[in-house]
């Protein structure tokens, strides 16, 4: 008998992939690109901002290229200590602790603050790091429809274990939309649960100055109410942090896993998140800015009124998306495209995110690009993805 290749199943799965327009691929960034980037999480356009950009070598070259170690053991630096009370203080919170990622706060936060004797609520929109949480919580889980604050209520009054959490992102990354924060907390209060926000979204782009969605509807500082946060959007670097109750962070360092086994954050993307919080607090306005761009992309495109920097235009067809994208990065445009299971059956759309930093020269070469490629790329049961008014 010959030898049998083991993975020959892994093509089947790619076949099938490639055969549904689902697969994907790595499309690397090369030096020197003039594409426009309209998929980017870099809302603020502070990725490479000399400011930002001194701020993580200055740190780079203080603290060394990597971390060292575990946050409990050598991975904290002073540069981290400060970054986590300036984040604090940034969104109103009593206190601030970093992580690895906006993946690892979500699993750390979740994990740490739920467990086999509690309930977990969470929204069916929320991201794919506070589902993961909830697989790995060991708690009894209730997915709610989207933005559903009576279902959440009714879980909540029919529960039997001591405590609950409830999840939900504060903008929902694949729609931009916005959760119903304030009477989220409302039912929270009143069944003594824990409302769990993942700002990743949010911060740099809602509430006053970017302070994000729980400072814009004043739940900032609630000891209820824990922010979970990303350093790799509009704060330009990467990592991920837990703005909460003073307790919360003490809980979370003597419980939180992905905390305790993980390589503390490197300090150049510390160095790189502090510069940027600077850059921020400094230019406020370029939040606003950030508004401005998405309802201008809403306008060429006929997407709804965007709440956040995310717009989403839907095609339906994962095929159709793909090849749509494709047609846009032939012409200059870099855009995201999101198709299942990133987002529901049928939904598959491209994604463009707004820049704070869009010249009215990148939003020329936008609208006719997206004229152009959305014209021809017929949404699948609609006659045409631009409007025709
Ligand atoms: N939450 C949301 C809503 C996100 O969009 C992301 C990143 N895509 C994360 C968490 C994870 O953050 P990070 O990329 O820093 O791990």
């Amino acid at each position: 008998m010959g030898e049998r290749d083991a993975l020959s199943w892994l093509d089947d799965i790619a076949d099938a992939r490639r055969a549904a327009g689902l697969h994907r691929d790595l499309l690397a960034r090369t030096p020197g690109s003039s594409l426009v980037d309209l998929a980017s999480n870099d809302y603020l356009g502070l990725a490479r901002h000399p400011e930002v950009l001194d701020a993580a070598a200055t740190a780079l070259r203080r603290w060394g290229a990597g971390s060292t170690g575990s946050r409990l053991v050598t991975g904290t630096t002073a540069e981290h200590e400060l970054l986590e009370s300036e984040l604090a203080d940034f969104v109103g919170a009593e206190s601030g602790l970093v992580f690895a990622s906006g993946y690892a706060a979500n699993l750390g936060a979740v994990t740490a603050l739920a467990g086999r004797d509690a309930l977990v609520v969470s929204d069916a929109g929320c991201h794919a790091s506070l589902v993961d949480a909830c697989r790995l919580s060991r708690s009894r889980v209730v997915v709610t429809p989207h933005a559903d604050v009576d279902a959440v209520a009714s879980a909540l009054a029919s529960r039997t274990e001591a405590r609950a959490l409830v999840l939900t992102d504060s903008v929902f990354s694949a729609d931009g939309d916005l959760a119903p924060l304030s009477a989220l907390h409302r039912v929270c209060r009143e069944h003594g649960a824990v409302l769990l926000v993942d700002e990743a979204h949010g911060i740099g782009v809602r509430g006053e100055g970017g302070r994000g969605l729980v400072h814009e509807v004043g739940l900032a500082g609630q000891p209820d109410v824990v922010v979970t946060a990303t350093l790799s959007k509009s704060l330009a670097a990467q990592g991920g942090a837990v703005l909460a109750d003073r307790r919360v962070r003490t809980h979370l360092i003597d419980t939180a896993r992905t905390f305790i086994f993980d390589t503390g954050l490197a300090p150049a993307a510390v160095g790189a998140a502090r510069g940027a919080l600077t850059v921020l607090r400094r230019e406020p306005e370029r939040a606003a800015a950030v508004l401005d761009r998405a309802r201008d992309l809403a306008r060429v495109t006929g997407a709804a009124e965007p709440e956040s920097a995310v717009v989403s235009v839907i095609l339906g067809d994962p095929q159709v998306a793909y090849d749509a994208s494709i047609a846009c990065r032939e012409r200059g445009l870099h855009v995201g495209c999101f198709r299942p299971p990133s987002v529901p059956e049928g939904t598959s759309r491209l994604r463009l995110t707004a820049r704070a930093d869009l010249t009215a020269a990148d939003m020329a070469t936008i609208a006719s690009v997206l004229t152009e490629v959305l014209s021809s790329a017929v949404p699948t049961g609609a006659s045409s993805a631009v409007p025709t008014d």
